[in-house]
């Protein structure tokens, strides 16, 4: 169904053409009609489904501006990020209905500058539970007159420990409202809280067939668990995808594939649980800007964020049933071809099997691309762009050369196959890498030396910048660093011995973020890495310290006098 047989007003209908929509999806031609006629909602379907224009529509369609501007609409979100997704959507839908004022309230943020905003007075107020209720308990907010209440993700604001905080608020707002509630499940609390806070809903599901998209290609790999990575970097460099999102079932799992794409030059960058809302923020701004291009996410941490339309997803650990659906509907959004890997090992051929039962769908097994398949697909790169090339004319001097190279009486044949040897590289034509065994006897005996350096949160520092500078500088790769662990004022980094005094040697010219760095050997030890608990005896700790502050406020006066 197209938007304009929705009813919708001209405003309405202009500015989703902007959008670039013209097809409604399901929920959005189930839920607009409802909203605009007043009814109840409990709208169920997954991640990917356009959820927010079924309600973001509709809203500013019913809501006229008012001189007043005392909030007629109230949507809660579980996070920061998503309130401003939210809130730009929005605002989006409102550009021709001038004067309808939206404004984002969400934890975090300095409140004092909240309240100056919400000054200048609001008709639709987007939030967090927990900051909006602070509001109203300072009377900065009232919801007197708010006649739309939107629950956003609310399977999540429970799971995140918001069930009080709804609570309370929602006993602030008129009890004759519509209120929509949005939700990817509907398990008990949730159908507690549509009871107690709705009115005869009416509840829109999106039917099983439509579970996954029909223009989601979906594959799968069978590999050993230790031969994962090098299949991942395989698949990587034959289907060069634009954005991919690559998603693990653990935050140490997150970390360590961001260490070894970044490593390997790829714009990676993970998405987990345990970041603050403000690193997941820079994370999700550089997405969105393209400096980062591959984003390695748990289900919790990715769910729910609009993430721009992948190009591909890798379930790289295999997702549990239920997450499946909302991991590959992260590509092939809104019509557009997308591709879902998943890479499983031998035992898991039988839960593949129960998830393509579940999502009706076809999930084909892909052989492991071999040294030929990987040689085929770099070629057809080389040649497309070398096609691509031909095009471009090349200046005086190189043509110059080519004659001269002719004179000498090299063919034209010879030179153009060796210059494409170069242009392919070497080792396309070694044998395939194999994965080292990370248990065996001898990574397991070599001595490992832990780094002290003088950055660490306070200067925004990821493992991911410690990483990418030393490997950058030093050549040690992402796999041989251990543990690194970042406090408030300085980090300690795990690296095998033999690499140690190379990296405090580059240290020296180096920087790591943009940040000149001091380090020293805090010490050295057997086994391949610490235990988290055991650290180093503190009264040594504090000596390395005071010695590093020592040394670099000697560089510090030595570099005044070079000056
Ligand atoms: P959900 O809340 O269900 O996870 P979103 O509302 O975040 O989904 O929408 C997912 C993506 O689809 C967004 O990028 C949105 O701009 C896009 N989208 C939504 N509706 C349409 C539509 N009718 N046509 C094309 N794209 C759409
Ligand atoms: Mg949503």
């Amino acid at each position: 169904m197209r938007f304009n047989e929705l009813n919708l007003s001209w405003e309405l209908l202009r500015a989703i053409e902007d959008c670039g929509y013209t097809e409604a999806t399901y929920i959005q031609k189930a839920c607009i009609p409802v909203v605009l006629s007043g009814g109840d909602i409990i709208g169920q379907s997954q991640t990917g489904t356009g959820k927010t224009a079924a309600f973001a529509i509709p809203l500013v369609e019913l809501l006229q501006p008012t001189i007043q501007k005392r909030p007629q609409a109230l949507i809660l979100s579980p996070t920061r990020e998503l309130a401003l997704q939210v809130t730009e959507e929005i605002r989006k839908f409102a550009k021709y209905k001038e004067g309808l004022r939206t404004v984002c309230i969400y934890g975090g943020q300095p409140i004092q500058r909240q309240i100056q905003d919400l000054k200048k007075g609001a008709d639709i107020v987007v939030g967090t539970p927990g900051r909006i209720l602070d509001h109203i308990k300072r009377r900065t907010l009232r919801f007197n007159e708010c006649r739309i209440l939107v629950l956003d993700e609310a399977d999540e604001m429970l799971n995140m420990g918001f069930r009080e905080d709804l609570e309370t608020l929602i006993s602030h707002l008129p009890s004759q409202r519509q209120t929509i509630l949005f939700s990817a499940t509907m398990p008990q609390p949730i159908l507690e809280i549509t009871d107690q806070f709705q009115n005869n809903p009416i509840h829109i599901k999106n039917p099983v067939s439509q579970m996954t998209a029909a223009t989601i290609e979906q594959i799968y790999y069978e590999c050993s668990q230790s031969d994962k990575l090098i299949v991942l970097m395989q698949l990587l460099q034959m289907r060069n995808p634009g954005l991919a999102m690559i998603f693990c079932n653990t935050k140490k799992m997150v970390d360590e594939l961001v260490s070894e794409l970044v490593v390997r030059g790829y714009p990676a960058a993970g998405l987990h649980g345990d970041m603050k809302q403000e690193q997941r923020t820079l994370v999700m701004e550089k997405f969105k800007k393209r400096r980062i291009t591959m984003l390695v996410a748990t289900d919790v941490a990715a769910r729910g964020i609009d993430v721009e339309t992948m190009d591909i997803v890798i379930n790289y650990d295999f997702p549990q049933e239920e997450y499946y659906v909302h991991r590959i509907g992260r590509c092939g959004r809104a019509g557009k071809q997308g591709l879902a890997i998943t890479l499983i090992t031998p035992r898991q051929r039988e839960k593949m099997r129960a998830i393509e039962q579940l999502t009706q769908s076809r999930i084909t097994k892909q052989a492991l691309p071999s040294r030929s398949d990987m040689q085929q697909f770099h070629f057809q790169h080389v040649k497309n762009k070398l096609v691509d090339d031909l095009s471009h004319s090349i200046p005086k001097e190189i043509q110059k050369l080519l004659e001269e190279l002719l004179q000498e009486g090299y063919r034209a044949e010879e030179i153009a196959g060796v210059l494409l040897y170069r242009e392919i590289g070497k080792e396309l034509f070694n044998e395939i890498q194999r994965p080292k065994d990370p248990d065996s006897k001898k990574a397991r005996s070599r001595a490992i030396s832990v780094l002290l350096l003088d950055i660490g949160k306070k200067q925004d520092i990821a493992p991911a910048h410690i990483i990418s500078a030393l490997a950058e500088s030093s050549g040690i790769r992402g796999k041989d660093f251990g543990k690194i662990e970042i406090s408030q004022k300085e980090t300690t980094v795990e690296v095998p011995q033999e690499y140690a005094a190379d990296i405090l040697e580059c240290l020296k010219t180096t920087t790591i973020h943009g940040i000149p760095v001091h380090g020293l050997i805090l010490e050295t030890h057997k086994n391949k890495t610490r235990k988290r608990s055991e650290k180093s005896p503190r009264n040594k700790r504090s000596q390395v310290a005071s010695d590093l502050k020592e040394r670099k406020k000697r560089s510090i006066s030595s570099k005044h006098k070079r000056r």
